[in-house]
């Protein structure tokens, strides 16, 4: 049977079968060259053989699909007949370059073949036609050596050797040069690189058994076999998964002809941005290397001049240059990267792409395209990904510092919380304390982190856990502070008792320093610069015409006023979650308190412990009621199980045995009393209300005694008391009841009248089914997406970091996606959510819906969110942003999508 489907596609004389839209079948470099060509741009003749042919190769066990091989001759010959030249020619040979290209860039994940088509003749025909023997050779040994290395996987150092060895030895007697001085390759003789020449092909033939290819095919299909495989290979696979890069195809290859920028001065090669890349700037911003080819740019061997410089030396090649800007960032409408080179005064460009760019440039950059009228208001907030928004608050690893990074580095953990951190390493929250005191910088490094710890995490530039997942303890805690964390390192082994760590052969003592990379999850052993970047006027300016797009409120996850303050400045729209039992561990004073609640043995006890935390309360919500003046504050009563507060170490139970004048073995009684096998599924939430209902009562008094003050002060205030894990209508009807109870007595007493509202938190699948009955007595319902997927999975948010990965791995299991701890798994708790949210609505249509899960800060749940008509979501402070732009996004796809 005839194969009639088309897998490659041509371009040159100004002609292309394909176009810059074709990007998944053509990849990006190879759509970006069909599409130079389209437009007039002087590109070089090739043909781009798809990401589908990638594909299918894989499928079929290394197999090429049919017609393939006839349609890359045809194709071959096209190219050999514009050119006028012929691949192995020994005349006048053409040759040609062998380049991957996927549909997203994975830039030097994947391999390139220069010069294809050299051989003991056509070298010589080279060296003839140029006139320039020396850069025949030169060519040909560059071609066997990366023929070598990337299509046979010869040690590349072996070829480095040879090359070297002749250099040190040859050249540098020769020309006489200093044995203190480098010699450059530059100075390398035509014998000289003959003789290499002769030893490449040697060691080829001492690696392989056989000689090197003299035909120009049998080459070009080795090129083409080394690009298709490299897309499987270890760095591609990796680099795919850390990226989260999906649902394509593979790479393309592109075959196209050889251009020259290393024939002498009047040649060269260069690599630009239509506009600053770091500060989105629009000057025209890039490198030129005069006689160089394209590799030795990448490699930063000879410092390249700036383009201002060009601009001065060869003002007709600069103005040509700024032309082709200007066409393609019209006809691109962004900014956009550009590699090109120059063979003989004679310029050729060789790739075009959408330029990669620092947060901080992606604001001002889309911001400027819509004040030139090359994009709208629309695009421009479509254009800002989640990324970049993380990356505008955060402090990052100073990226002068790159070349160190390699050095430095000794492992890697879950990326919990982006940013940078240093410090010196300790191992206890007490210790971290310690040296804060004294100034220091500490980075807090712990197998796992607990409430305790909390004093700790606080004063710490960042926290280290062996284990975890992004919603453990440590992960909610930290990305609420906005402080740099990595979780789930497995590979790291900490010793407390010697006060060290290790990670691989790497051991790391107390008072070492360190430096975490949150954004990647990447560990160093030192001292990194870091920096943080300027707010641009853009954001600003691209965040007010989100704003103005989206429809579903943003609110924030907060129990500080400070952090309220935070997110206000950041546009949050009110409180949508305040954890109220982070409050009792501000001071050394609140944990005495609660831990003296804990281990109360009557009633009595109990309340005269809860009053001495009543004042903190009070003072806090007080705090924040103010800095959400007008906006809605939703308060949660406690939550978790309350050994989480107990004192643990014998230390801790006997200061606190001190303090209470009774004896330690009593304490510790307790303490082992209150321990659960499975504390997530245990005495929390409103069962502890339900157990001691005197916590809810001194809750709902500091609540609204804090409300009415406010009140009386001038404040608007509008508090939400929330009740969490509710399972059944008669629980919540039972502790609404309680709640009403106090808080209305406090308003009478002070004859002050405020509308506060009761409400739940959806996270128990029970609740969720039951909404419609839960939703007679509930004012509002906030999801609380942490618990609903852990109960709905039956994966504990804690522990599934040892797992999970193998569960989104695109190579092992892919079950899911993304993380459902991160992204809301949409088929299955997200189904939940909307049977809750019709169900709720049923009932009490006026019923305000929200989530309060770590996925009201992410983008992709948040445009799931508002397609199922939440009124709002709430995330960490450091989020809002994120999700105020995703929330504006989804508007946007929405009104494309009804156009369409
Ligand atoms: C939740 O479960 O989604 C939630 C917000 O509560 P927490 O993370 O405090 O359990
Ligand atoms: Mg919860």
């Amino acid at each position: 049977m005839v194969n009639n489907k088309k897998y490659v596609y041509f371009f040159g004389n100004k002609i292309a079968e394909g176009n810059g839209d074709l990007k998944n079948l053509l990849g990006g470099k190879g759509a970006g060259l069909a599409e130079m060509t389209r437009i007039g741009l002087p590109v070089p003749g090739g043909f781009t053989i798809t990401t589908e042919v990638c594909n299918l190769f894989f499928k079929n066990n290394n197999r090429y699909p049919d017609g393939l091989e006839e349609q890359v001759e045809r194709n071959l010959k096209n190219l050999e007949k514009i050119v006028g030249k012929k691949l192995g020619d020994p005349e006048d040979p053409l040759l040609v370059s062998v380049r991957s290209g996927a549909p997203i860039s994975m830039p030097g994940m994947m391999e390139t073949i220069l010069n294809l088509g050299l051989n003991d003749a056509s070298v010589q025909g080279l060296a003839k036609k140029t006139q320039n023997e020396r850069f025949a050779y030169d060519a040909y040994r560059r071609f066997i050596l990366m023929y070598s290395s990337t299509a046979k996987n010869i040690e590349r150092e072996k070829f480095d050797t040879i090359f070297e060895d002749t250099k040190n030895t040859k050249t540098r007697s020769r020309l006489g040069i200093a044995a203190d001085k480098k010699v450059a390759d530059t100075d390398l003789n035509t014998e000289e690189l003959k003789d290499i020449v002769e030893q490449f092909k040697t060691v080829y033939k001492n690696e392989l058994g056989e000689d090197f290819p003299q035909d120009p095919m049998k080459q070009l299909w080795g090129a083409i076999d080394a690009v298709f495989h490299s897309w499987m290979g270890e760095k591609a696979v990796k680099y795919r998964e850390v990226e989260k890069i999906s649902n394509i195809y593979g790479t393309a290859v592109n075959v196209v002809q050889m251009v020259f920028g290393n024939m002498g001065e009047t040649s060269g090669t260069g690599v630009c941005f239509t506009r600053d890349p770091n500060t989105g700037e629009n000057v025209f911003y890039g490198d030129y290397l005069v006689n160089a080819q394209g590799e030795d740019v990448v490699a930063g061997i000879r410092t390249p001049m700036k383009l201002d410089e060009l601009h001065n030396k060869n003002a007709v090649l600069y103005d040509q240059l700024v032309n082709v800007r200007k066409k393609l960032e019209h006809h691109y409408r962004d900014m956009q990267d550009l590699e090109f080179t120059v063979e003989d005064n004679k310029l050729y460009m060789l790739q075009c792409r959408s330029g990669k760019r620092s947060p901080k440039a992606s604001f001002v950059i889309a911001y400027d395209l819509v004040q030139e009228g090359l994009i709208s208001k629309e695009e421009a907030v479509e254009r800002i990904k989640p990324n970049d928004i993380e990356g505008i608050f955060y402090p990052i690893i100073d990226p002068s510092q790159k070349e160190q990074l390699k050095e430095f580095y000794i492992g890697h953990g879950i990326d919990a919380v982006p940013g940078a951190a240093t410090g010196k390493v300790v191992f206890s929250a007490k210790r971290a304390e310690e040296l804060a005191a004294e100034k220091e910088k500490v980075i807090l490094v712990r197998k796992e982190t607990s409430p305790e710890d909390v004093g700790g995490m606080h004063v710490a530039q960042g926290i280290l856990t062996a284990t975890g997942g992004k919603t453990s303890h440590a992960a909610v805690v930290a990305r609420g502070w906005g402080k740099c964390c990595i979780v789930g390192c497995g590979v790291l082994e900490i010793d407390y008792d010697k006060k060290q760590f290790t990670i691989g052969k790497h051991t790391i003592k107390e008072g070492d320093e360190i430096t975490l990379d949150g954004s990647h999850g990447y560990i160093y052993k030192t001292t990194l610069k870091l920096c943080v970047p300027e707010l641009p006027q853009s954001y600003y300016e691209i965040m007010k015409w989100a704003d103005e797009i989206r429809k579903i409120n943003v609110k924030t996850n907060a129990d500080s006023p400070e952090d309220a303050e935070a997110a206000r400045k950041l546009g949050a729209e009110g409180i949508g979650l305040c954890r109220t039992e982070h409050m009792f561990f501000g001071s050394e004073e609140r944990i005495m308190a609660i831990q003296e609640m804990i281990v109360a043995d009557s009633m009595e006890e109990r309340k005269n412990a809860l009053a001495k935390l009543l004042p903190f309360q009070t003072e806090d919500f007080k705090g924040i009621f103010t800095s959400m003046n007008h906006y809605p504050v939703t308060i949660r009563l406690i939550d978790p199980p309350l050994h989480e507060f107990a004192p643990q170490t014998p230390e801790q139970q006997k200061k606190l045995a001190d303090k209470l004048n009774i004896s330690v073995e009593k304490i510790a009684a307790r303490v082992h009393q209150l321990k659960e096998t499975n504390p997530m599924l245990g005495h929390r939430g409103c069962r502890l209300a339900v157990t001691y209902p005197e916590i809810l009562e001194m809750q709902v008094t500091a609540i609204i005694t804090a409300a009415c003050e406010c009140s009386k002060n001038g404040i608007e205030v509008h508090p939400e008391i929330m009740i969490p894990l509710i399972i059944d209508i008669k629980e919540f009807h039972l502790l609404e009841n309680k709640v009403r109870t106090v808080a209305d007595e406090i308003l009478k007493q002070n004859n002050v009248s405020i509308a506060y509202k009761v409400g739940t938190m959806i996270e128990i699948p029970r609740a969720a089914l039951l909404a419609d009955e839960i939703a007679e007595y509930a004012e509002f319902f906030s999801f609380g997406t942490n618990d609903l997927t852990q109960m709905t999975l039956g994966m504990s948010r804690d522990d599934s970091g040892k797992f999970l990965p193998e569960y989104i791995d695109e190579k092992k299991a892919a079950i899911f996606h993304d993380d459902p701890f991160q992204s809301i798994d949409q088929k299955g708790v997200g189904a939940l959510v909307k049977m809750a949210v019709q169900k709720g609505r049923s009932t009490r249509p006026d019923i305000n819906l929200g989530v309060c899960g770590e996925h009201g800060g992410e983008s992709v749940s948040v445009k799931f969110f508002a397609s199922i008509g939440l009124n709002y979501v709430s995330c960490s402070p450091l989020r809002v942003p994120i999700a105020r732009l995703a929330a504006a996004q989804y508007e946007i796809e929405k009104k494309r999508l009804r156009k369409s």
